[in-house]
């Protein structure tokens, strides 16, 4: 058994190593940095960067590497040793300050959405102090922004940085006004990562798993997540052994994972790690995804992060719990004990629900991707429609202040924010809807639409942005107030009463929640490039440039990168599909319909006729037919939308017309599969990926 505290964080070049290496001075200086971003000096930048050096040599490390988040949504790395040539042929190991601070990759092939020409590709990364250093394998690994050199963000981590300062900057004004005198808040995040695994012999038979992540064909087996005897469940002795060594993994990386179980489908499970502030978390979730397809391997099985490896099983999201919190500890979305903390978390309250109802479109597209499409609206994760779930007795007090009535039963008169103390909220009546995109929990909220893949950090961004956005616009009118109070209920009456359809406790994954949003004008984007035909308008333009998020040429290649992946991600799901049909699918039913007919020929010699035979060979070859067919008109369908050069309508075509087609083929594909007999099937099924691993 691992020894938890000693291995904890013991790859990681974090404040107790800190103190131990470093002068108390130079310890200072960078705490500073880390804590309010004052900038360190060469020389101490020089010690600093010394210190790591020993440490990370004493811990086995012979490189180090600037490790950065560019827009492709999953972590890039360059390693260089710390060998440098000394006289007579010997080398010293050495790093400095500004190899620390600043580093210059080739980084020509990233994803820039045309902001740099391939001539002018040159990027810089930057230190991020905030994240601790770490070793993976041989290298020392420093977490860094990374820029174009006019300073436009070419990456996930630098909007997400700023994304907290301006929540931190409009929360502080907010906070202020009702004396509180915090001087920094932060966002807290807590992601939960769903997955799969499945045993990698398995997957190295499926050119779709391999080539794409998910499955593109599979009949339904004849058990599914029906019973609901994988939630929760014992765990298997294999998966067990898997987990406690990724529990180790995280932990030397300081990773604080904490819960894992087993989720809903079969071969489906969770790790939720301890909350931490969103930008050391959106880094550790990188490297968690990492670290678990890495261990993966070592135990033969394949870890699946897609959003929907199957059809007819569960998606993995990854609830993304966020809160704020203030230097002095306090949960800005917890409710207080007493009415001045109570009027201070309503106005929260109230921005998150104003935030969120004016930005469901932003929403959306933070979390808009190939794969994550076929989970929203999948009647089993949160539907694309953004809607807030607050609990009954919340929403009862929310709908007592908006119509001025009474709450409650103990003759309690009409709420006056700031005056009366909130009653109690029980917690556990806050987290029983699971079927919302995004819950109020108790003490933080739950956005549960993003998928499984993704790097949170985007969807941080855009929740930290339209916060502050909101917050904004409050501190903006209540600044001005002469009567704060009077003011101040005003304001939540007014806002709760214009954002009230935005609020919902139902259920999110009944067709009828489907028309009533539409009937209270949600939206309701059910594709990528739905939701992204409405990222540029202008005043999602203008909620980012104001609040100093985005540029609008960074947005320009947000818009730009994700349409060209979600084409790519389809155009290479046709391929293997196609090749799917051709080399697998079609030879394996022929080898099939051989036997058949070979049996049938000498049957008939014997008896008049098999019926049996005759039928099968019958349903088989309409089937064989229809393939064919169908995988024709998807190649043709697929040759014409190669050559659309709008992106946007390129992107469409994939949705609305590829899709359907794909689904047209795999269900031909499918029929085919339950009548080929065991030993003619052309790659393992449903049955034996989700239920091999024990
Ligand atoms: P559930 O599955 O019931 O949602 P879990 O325990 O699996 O609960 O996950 C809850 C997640 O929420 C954990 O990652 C936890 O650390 C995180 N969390 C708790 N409090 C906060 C907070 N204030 N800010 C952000 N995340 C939080
Ligand atoms: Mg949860």
């Amino acid at each position: 058994m691992a020894n938890v505290p000693e291995i904890f964080g013991s790859r990681v070049f974090n404040q107790q190593v800190m103190k131990k290496m470093l002068t108390s001075k130079v310890y200072k200086a960078l705490k500073h940095t880390m804590e309010d971003g004052t900038p360190l000096n060469l020389d101490a930048a020089n010690q600093i960067a010394e210190a790591m050096k020993n440490w990370a040599i004493a811990n086995g490390a012979t490189h180090y590497t600037h490790w950065f988040q560019p827009l492709t949504g999953i972590t890039a790395e360059k390693h260089d040793s710390f060998l440098t040539p000394a006289p007579e042929g010997k080398i010293i190991m050495s790093f400095s300050g500004k190899e620390l601070i600043k580093g210059e990759p080739d980084a020509s092939s990233f994803p820039n959405g045309g902001k740099r020409s391939t001539f002018e590709a040159r990027g810089y990364t930057v230190w991020d102090p905030t994240s601790y250093p770490f070793i993976k394998d041989h290298s020392l690994c420093i977490p860094t922004a990374f820029c174009s050199y006019n300073g436009e963000a070419l990456d996930k981590k630098t909007p997400l940085l700023r994304s907290m300062e301006t929540l931190n900057e409009q929360a502080l004004r907010v906070l202020k006004l009702f004396g509180n005198n915090a001087k920094h808040v932060t966002t807290t995040m807590g992601p939960e990562q769903e997955y799969f695994l499945v045993d990698e012999k398995l997957y190295q038979k499926r050119k779709d798993l391999k080539m794409t992540g998910r499955t593109l064909f599979g009949a339904k087996p004849v058990k599914g997540q029906e019973m609901d005897d994988q939630y929760f469940a014992a765990i298997k002795p294999r998966v067990i052994e898997y987990m406690e060594e990724l529990n180790t993994e995280l932990w030397k990386l300081g990773i604080y994972s904490k819960t894992e179980h087993n989720e809903a489908a079969p071969a489906q499970h969770e790790m939720a790690p301890i909350f931490t502030t969103s930008n050391l978390a959106a880094d550790q979730n990188q490297l968690t995804m990492e670290i678990m397809k890495k261990v993966a391997r070592r135990h033969g099985l394949i870890c699946l992060l897609h959003e929907k490896p199957f059809e007819g099983v569960n998606g993995s999201g990854k609830h993304n719990n966020w809160s704020i919190a203030t230097d002095k500890g306090e949960n800005l979305f917890a409710p207080g004990n007493t009415p001045n903390e109570n009027a201070q978390f309503l106005l929260f309250l109230t921005a998150v629900i104003k935030a969120v109802d004016d930005n469901q479109d932003l929403l959306r597209c933070c979390v808009a991707s190939a794969g994550n499409d076929h989970r929203l609206g999948a009647h089993e994760a949160p539907p694309a429609i953004m809607s807030i779930y607050v609990g009954d007795e919340l929403e009862a007090i929310l709908e007592a202040i908006k119509e001025g009535t009474e709450y409650g039963a103990k003759g309690k008169s009409k709420m006056s924010i700031g005056v009366d103390v909130l009653p109690n909220i029980p917690k556990d009546s806050t987290d029983r809807n699971r079927t919302s995109p995004f819950a109020f929990t108790g003490n933080r909220f739950e956005f549960r639409s993003v998928g499984s893949a993704l790097s949170i950090s985007g969807p941080n961004t855009t929740l930290n942005a339209i916060l502050a956005d909101a917050l904004k616009q409050f501190a903006d009118e209540l600044e001005k107030s002469s009567n704060f109070e009077e003011d101040l209920n005003k304001l939540v009456k007014r806002e709760i009463t214009a954002h009230w359809r935005i609020l919902f406790n139902g259920n999110g994954y009944d067709e009828a929640w489907v028309k009533e949003a539409e009937d209270r004008g949600l939206i309701n984007y059910r594709t990528t490039p739905d939701a992204m035909a409405h990222y540029m308008d202008p005043k999602n333009v203008k909620l980012y440039t104001e609040m100093g998020i985005y540029t609008e040429s960074e947005m320009q290649s947000h818009f730009d990168i994700k349409l060209e992946k979600y084409c790519q991600v389809l155009n290479i799901e046709v391929g293997t599909m196609l090749e799917m049909v051709n080399k697998d699918i079609i030879p394996a039913a022929f080898k099939y319909m051989n036997v058949l007919a070979d049996t049938e020929f000498k049957m008939q010699r014997v008896f008049s006729l098999c019926d049996a035979g005759l039928n099968m060979m019958k349903k088989l070859n309409d089937l064989i037919n229809e393939l064919h067919i169908k995988a024709e008109e998807l190649s043709s369908m697929h040759e014409k939308v190669k050559t659309i050069n709008s992106i946007l309508e390129k992107s469409k075509n994939y949705a609305d017309s590829i899709l359907p087609q794909m689904e047209r083929v795999r269900e031909v594909a499918d029929s085919i599969e339950v009548l080929l007999g065991e030993e003619y099937k052309p790659f393992p099924s449903y049955e034996d990926l989700l239920f091999s691993v024990q």
